[in-house]
């Protein structure tokens, strides 16, 4: 018999929640980003654009993957010497971040300049996912979580009118 499945994006966003991730604390990313380019940016408006980057199934399936991830390496569950490296968050390994610039890459070149930054600066829920409290693992997580935000203030920086006005889409 088939389960039913809770779609992606459902998914994808429980997740974040289960991790500590609210939309909210995204949208405050997207504020920190754009507040000297968009200066009557609201928390409303960054949110929303959050919500729209959260509807791409690549950015569903990139969440889903590097949140798995991490939770399985906090269980031990990783081969050798993948557990090591995910566990100790290693410089070199750099999936990760290729993970996180396959989000980024969706919405055009701003985004790549607004995930190095918000990478380098680590604001917000950043610096709380790059805590490495004992037991605690988000290798993937904070660099997706840094990504979505740079790919949401990059739709808002290039303007995007007709997705921001198409309400289901
Ligand atoms: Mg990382």
């Amino acid at each position: 018999m088939v389960k039913p499945i809770t779609s992606l994006h459902d998914r994808a966003i429980a997740l974040l929640e289960q991790r500590g991730v609210s939309l909210e604390a995204i949208a405050n990313l997207v504020i920190f980003l754009q507040k000297d380019y968009i200066r009557d940016l609201t928390l409303a408006q960054a949110r929303e654009s959050v919500q729209i980057v959260l509807r791409k199934r690549e950015v569903q399936n990139a969440l889903i993957t590097g949140i798995q991830l991490d939770i399985a390496a906090e269980q031990h569950q990783l081969i050798e010497p993948l557990q090591t490296i995910v566990e100790n968050d290693e410089g070199l390994y750099g999936v990760d971040e290729t993970m996180a610039l396959s989000i980024v890459d969706l919405y055009g070149s701003i985004g790549f300049t607004n995930y190095g930054y918000i990478d380098r600066l680590k604001p917000g829920i950043l610096k709380l996912l790059n805590a490495h409290e004992p037991g605690i693992i988000h290798t993937f997580l904070d660099d997706l979580v840094g990504a979505v935000a740079a790919a949401a203030a990059a739709r808002l920086a290039h303007g995007e009118p007709d997705e921001a006005r198409t309400p289901d889409k």
